[in-house]
């Protein structure tokens, strides 16, 4: 209901200068209401309830003081008399979660699918409006990514932070594996992602990484290599899961005489049938190794979704507004794209699929129980997946697995950082932490799909006008969520514009 000031004790004039003397001593008591993009000496967030970030529960309302690209303290709402004082900008979280900024553990830096130009801005306002402030990239162009990494540093343009695990090549002769490793290393690399190497060629470059100090992130392949390898190598991550299964097979997995594992079909088909014919007492003591061992786990479930359930995968709400015409044409059914192999899948490889998850799921749960740590990959640029949304679905699939909301954030946050050997300044909320925060509307221990960003469907309207990220912010400069998206929109209306009409954004 409205009243009308006249019946009020102010008129309606005199109640919009109190309103501005209000705002202004406010504004001079607490700083200005933060700006997007802005980098401020000092940002304070006022009331916000935390999750820290390690698994312990939420807790507030709190008072958290940035100074800097660094959390300089956190004290209960309202004691903070002089820090509220001198802060040059303040975020009010009334009503607002604030957790770890997410990581991101296997992204791609991509400026173009299919042959089209997507500005890497795209991915990265993506990824910060979903909360994701650090991104590991495993494997894109290793130049590009080099400067992308130093841009995000500087905080040039908004962009998570960036680390580098560099693509190996493979078919290397035994001298050629060590001299690679030590051009990486010298590139920048802060890791290597080895992809599909034969047993001996991963041990030989397994050992020169680990000589070189870095770290190993391995998509294990349908070869002789499997996790006793990784476990052996002390792999830093093992990605998506290939390799556990392998390790835990009684004799080679039972392919139909036609199989070819170079047909995408063939391959994603058959990796659906692959968990039903682990040994549970092998699968035990391969997850046990590798948790004893430290080999962590990023096993990416969100990127698989589709063989699960294509349906949903090709009808996500967001592709209407946020869909780039280049990611458009990399997911359209096509055998030179990587991942994009849906002619004929059947309801049969669904059903398949279903149960290949639930066997999966149950390992990274047992895993976890064994002491091993579990991390939060996405893999956006194939299969359908958009980059930060599929994140996001990471943690919902993270849950479905069996683990709780605060489990889930820890491992989107803590448990990242740890295995990037950043735990002690990356993945909390903790004082001398770096200022890496994502300010929630609402609370997603409650419901994880609060994180997503409001987009309007059909039937959800007005149920998806609350909830999404409200700020995101990195290195401590705040980034505003709707904002990003906002600029998103821009360029996909622009880009499909430019490809509808001309054709000229077609890359070299
Ligand atoms: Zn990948």
């Amino acid at each position: 209901m409205q009243v009308s000031g006249r019946h009020g004790l102010l008129s309606g004039l005199d109640k919009a200068w109190v309103a501005a003397w209000l705002c202004l001593s406010l504004a001079l008591a607490w700083g200005q209401v933060a700006e997007h993009g802005m980098k401020y000496n000092r940002l304070l967030i006022t009331n916000a309830m935390v999750v820290e970030g390690s698994g312990i529960p939420a807790s507030g309302p709190w008072d958290i003081v940035l100074e800097g690209n660094r959390i300089i303290d956190i004290q209960r709402a309202k004691e903070l008399g002089a820090h509220r004082g001198n802060a040059a900008a303040r975020i009010d979280a009334k009503g607002k979660y604030v957790l770890p900024g997410f990581i991101n553990m296997h992204g791609h830096l991509q400026d173009s699918r299919a042959r089209i130009k997507m500005p890497f801005q795209y991915q990265y306002n993506l990824w910060l409006a979903c909360g994701i402030t650090t991104i590991r990239d495993v494997g894109s162009d290793k130049a590009k990514a080099v400067i992308e990494r130093k841009n995000s540093e500087a905080d040039l343009y908004p962009a998570p932070r960036i680390y580098l695990y560099m693509w190996f090549p493979g078919g290397l002769t035994q001298k050629e594996i060590a001299e690679s490793i030590r051009e990486l290393k010298q590139l920048g690399a802060d890791g290597v992602k080895f992809h599909q190497l034969d047993r001996a060629t991963f041990q030989m470059a397994a050992r020169e990484a680990t000589l070189q100090g870095l770290k190993i992130a391995h998509h294990v392949g349908v070869k002789d290599a499997n996790a006793w390898d990784d476990i052996a190598e002390k792999t830093t991550t093992i990605e998506h899961w290939y390799g556990v299964p392998d390790a835990a097979l009684t004799q080679v997995q039972s392919f139909p005489p036609e199989f070819n594992h170079s047909d995408e079909l063939h391959r994603f088909r058959y990796a659906g049938r692959l968990w039903r014919e682990a040994n549970p007492d092998k699968l035990r003591d391969v997850l046990q190794a590798m948790a004893e061992a430290n080999v962590a786990w990023d096993p990416t479930f969100s990127i698989y979704e589709a063989c699960r359930d294509l349906q949903r995968a090709v009808s996500q709400p967001w592709f209407d507004e946020y869909l780039h015409p280049a990611l458009e044409k990399f997911f359209t059914p096509n055998p030179t794209y990587h991942g994009s192999f849906f002619w004929g899948w059947t309801t049969t490889d669904e059903v398949y699929w279903r149960e290949n998850y639930q066997i999966w799921m149950k390992a990274v749960r047992d895993f976890a129980a064994m002491g091993g740590i579990v991390t939060t990959g996405e893999d956006a640029g194939f299969i359908y997946r958009m980059h930060g949304f599929g994140f996001l679905r990471e943690l919902e699939l993270h849950e479905e697995a069996g683990f709780r909301p605060l489990e889930v954030i820890t491992h989107a946050t803590h448990n990242s950082a740890v295995v990037l050997g950043q735990g002690e300044q990356l993945g909390r909320i903790k004082r001398g932490f770096l200022a890496d925060l994502v300010i929630v509307n609402g609370n997603p221990l409650e419901n994880l799909r609060i994180l997503f960003p409001p987009v309007k469907t059909r039937f959800l309207n007005a149920a998806r006008e609350v909830g999404g990220v409200e700020w995101t912010i990195k290195n401590g400069i705040p980034y505003h969520a709707p904002t990003l998206l906002a600029e998103v929109r821009e360029m996909v209306v622009k880009a499909r514009q430019d490809h509808a009409s001309t054709g000229k954004t077609e890359a070299k």
